[in-house]
């Protein structure tokens, strides 16, 4: 019976484990994962805003590894992988042994090296679900009054949740917008106003570069570098995040942006594959769901290449405004032509170079918009119907013959 390891409990190793026991009847499956359940991280900030119960982001029936034959073993990390025994060894000191082993440990967040921010007991990263409830306690054991570095994905949805309980919210940004990856300066002028509204404050263009500290070595003011000092209870930071590959020392895995692997997603050592964010290839939740399926189906014995992700992809849903964006959004690339579209309640902005759809921004309604991930995804020649760019729809490219790029029609 063949022994297959997982590490991690996230979009990638929950998948795979799904994935490897519709086609192992016999396998013997083992998912491990620091988290003491499963949870969707998209999801965290409704746990944070008290929206939803922690149960309410499980995104697997609770009955999951029962019926799926699954031995899950949380609340427990691995901190060790001895790739020549093949075994892995855990926090408490037991080892597990595998013939094929899944790394989907995914990313931890990073604290900036800022003065007194690696070693003060009030700076708070959002990546788990023990960060949703350790920022809970600092609301009742700080204070209300929350700086978040960083106006990402992960800032905002942390925004979001404190000002629905109640808390005074600071976002500092290095770039001059909201969002910056993700928004043109028009989009993100509408999701700053939806905050401010809610009363967020933002400092842009401004880094944070120095803190004051109480007797206790906790954090009470942050220092920006325009001059301004910002009085704080606690911190989050929300500026970046790397792979999380500590526990790899000495295993023999190369280590590149992120777990080195090949189109198989299998890393230079036989018998270990990686999926997810740990990979570098993505940072997104449906993309870390596809690798899993895929490396799962690879450690089964499939020869399946992981589709390439979309650069930049990412959807966000922010006091009821939507927004889709794929690709780089630089207006100022050379030979891109850029179209946009300002409605009552949607923006759109289309960058085309060659011909060819290269990225979309789509902020407002963003129903039937799988065209444009299409056109991006295939490149395929717009001709005349670039003029029409936000009128598209499939029909419009029927006929059309990826393999030889041409329109051909039947009669
Ligand atoms: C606040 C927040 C909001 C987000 N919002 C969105 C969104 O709206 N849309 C979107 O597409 N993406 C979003 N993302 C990104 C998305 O959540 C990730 O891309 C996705 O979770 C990656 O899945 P993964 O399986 O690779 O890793 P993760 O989901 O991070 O799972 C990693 C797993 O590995 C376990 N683990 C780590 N180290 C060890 C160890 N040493 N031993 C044992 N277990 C270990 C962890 O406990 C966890 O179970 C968001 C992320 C965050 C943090």
């Amino acid at each position: 019976m063949e022994r297959f390891v997982i590490i991690g409990a996230g979009a990638a190793g929950i998948k795979a484990a799904e994935r490897i026991r519709k086609m192992e009847d016999d396998a013997q499956i083992t998912v491990i994962s620091i988290d003491d359940q499963v949870h969707s991280r998209c999801m965290l900030h409704k746990v944070l805003g008290k929206e939803r119960t922690e149960k309410g982001i499980n995104f697997v029936p609770e009955n999951f590894f029962e019926v799926n034959k699954i031995r899950f073993i949380d609340t427990e990390a691995v901190t060790r992988v001895d790739t020549k025994k093949q075994e892995v060894t855990l926090a408490c000191g037991a080892f597990v042994p595998y013939d094929k082993l899944l790394l989907a440990t995914g990313s931890a967040y990073v604290v900036p090296p800022i003065p007194h921010f690696r070693e003060a007991g009030n700076v708070f990263g959002f990546r788990d679900l023990s960060d949703a409830r350790a920022i809970q306690t600092a609301l009742d054991t700080y204070g209300k009054n929350v700086f978040i570095v960083g106006s990402g994905l992960v800032g905002l949805d942390a925004a979001s949740a404190l000002t629905h309980l109640g808390g005074k919210v600071t976002i500092a940004e290095m770039a001059d917008r909201v969002m910056p990856l993700q928004t043109d300066a028009y989009a993100a002028s509408v999701y700053q106003a939806a905050f401010e509204k809610a009363g967020c404050k933002f400092k842009l263009g401004v880094s944070a570069n120095d803190s004051v500290v109480d007797d206790n070595g906790n954090i009470i003011a942050v220092q920006l570098s325009n001059g301004e000092s910002i009085p704080c209870d606690f911190i989050i930071v929300a500026a970046g995040v790397r792979p999380k590959v500590d526990f790899l020392k000495d295993s023999g895995i190369e280590i590149e942006r992120g777990i080195g692997v090949n189109e198989f997603l299998q890393t230079n050592i036989p018998n270990v594959y990686a999926a997810g964010d740990v990979t570098g290839l993505s940072g997104v939740w449906p993309d870390a769901m596809e690798q899993g399926k895929t490396a799962a189906m690879n450690m089964c014995g499939a020869v399946l290449e992981y589709e390439k992700p979309y650069p930049f992809k990412n959807t966000s849903n922010f006091y009821g405004i939507t927004m889709l964006s794929v690709g780089k959004l630089d207006d100022k690339e050379e030979g891109v032509k850029i179209c946009t579209h300002k409605g009552k309640d949607s923006y759109k902005k289309a960058f085309i170079k060659d011909g060819k759809l290269q990225s979309i921004l789509i902020q407002g309604d963003i129903s039937n918009t799988g065209i444009y991930l299409y056109l991006i995804r295939k490149q395929i020649p717009l001709g005349d119907l670039s003029e029409k760019v936000f009128n598209l729809s499939f029909a419009d490219f029927y006929g059309y013959n990826e393999n030889t790029g041409a329109y051909e029609f039947a009669g």
